[in-house]
């Protein structure tokens, strides 16, 4: 897929620049990298073949995909602020999401990774610093992800299984230093874009998701947007009125094998 991040309009590349976690700059997602042939077209998510590895030891209940309507919400970019309304939302509707933190912002609000991790949600890795790990060397590719897998085993007791490169900038070579450091590597299905302009209130998030919403599909959002985290409530509540069952990723694909890339494309 084209990289279209050298169309960013003017201020978000200076963001970029600048090396800003601000991911308003995750703006150039302007369609699903995986589409089509990924879990949301099949009730049978793909299995890997070998090196299954057990679900991360955080409490949650079983859960089979084959028989159930699942549906897995990610969100992006934090911890921040924001997550503690964010998590609420889910547990008070027995609900569970998987959460792709950064290492610096895991750093900066331990206790809300902490929180995470207690509650059963799925805690994954998005990078230390939110660079597209495409344009790095190994050796900085594998600092990213070896960083990061530190500071989340630090405060959660286990190594995240699961990473999301930042703007889904991922090459073979990067899914292969991920594989080395025991990840396997996760983009999304689809995504109420809550990045895009005018995407900015909850009551849009929440019919965007309804509408991109499938079954065994991985959706895309950012714990950083007051609009998204005011739409969680209400979105999950009309989710489990269609009768899905909200899931971490790894419920929804079943053991996962470092190195290789979900939803297959
Ligand atoms: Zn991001």
């Amino acid at each position: 897929m084209k990289n279209p991040r050298w169309h960013l309009p003017v201020p978000l590349v200076l963001l970029l620049a600048l090396g800003s976690v601000g991911c308003a700059a995750e703006g150039h997602h302007s369609a699903p990298p995986v589409t089509g042939a990924g879990p949301a077209a099949s009730s049978t998510p793909p299995v890997p073949s070998s090196m299954p590895r057990p679900a991360a030891d955080a409490p949650r209940p079983e859960v089979d995909c084959a028989k159930e309507k699942c549906i897995a919400l990610t969100y992006d970019d934090g911890p921040s602020p924001l997550t503690p309304k964010l998590l609420k939302a889910f547990t008070d509707r027995k609900a569970t999401a998987t959460l792709f933190m950064l290492g610096n912002a895991a750093e900066t609000y331990p206790q809300i990774v902490k929180q995470a991790q207690t509650q059963g949600f799925e805690i994954a890795s998005h990078t230390y610093d939110h660079k597209a790990i495409s344009d790095l060397p190994d050796a900085k590719v594998a600092w990213e992800l070896s960083r990061t897998n530190a500071v989340l085993q630090k405060l959660t007791g286990s190594k995240p299984t699961l990473v999301r490169p930042p703007y889904a900038a991922r090459t073979s070579r990067t899914d292969q230093i991920a594989g080395a450091h025991g990840l396997a590597v996760v983009v999304w299905n689809n995504s109420p874009e809550d990045w895009v302009a005018g995407h900015d209130t909850a009551a849009i998030i929440t019919k965007l998701t309804l509408q991109r919403a499938s079954r065994n599909s991985i959706l895309l959002m950012h714990d950083i947007h007051p609009w998204t985290v005011d739409a969680a409530a209400p979105t999950i509540d009309a989710l489990q009125k269609q009768g899905y069952t909200l899931v971490t990723v790894t419920q929804l694909l079943g053991a996962t094998k470092a190195g290789t890339l979900y939803p297959a494309a």
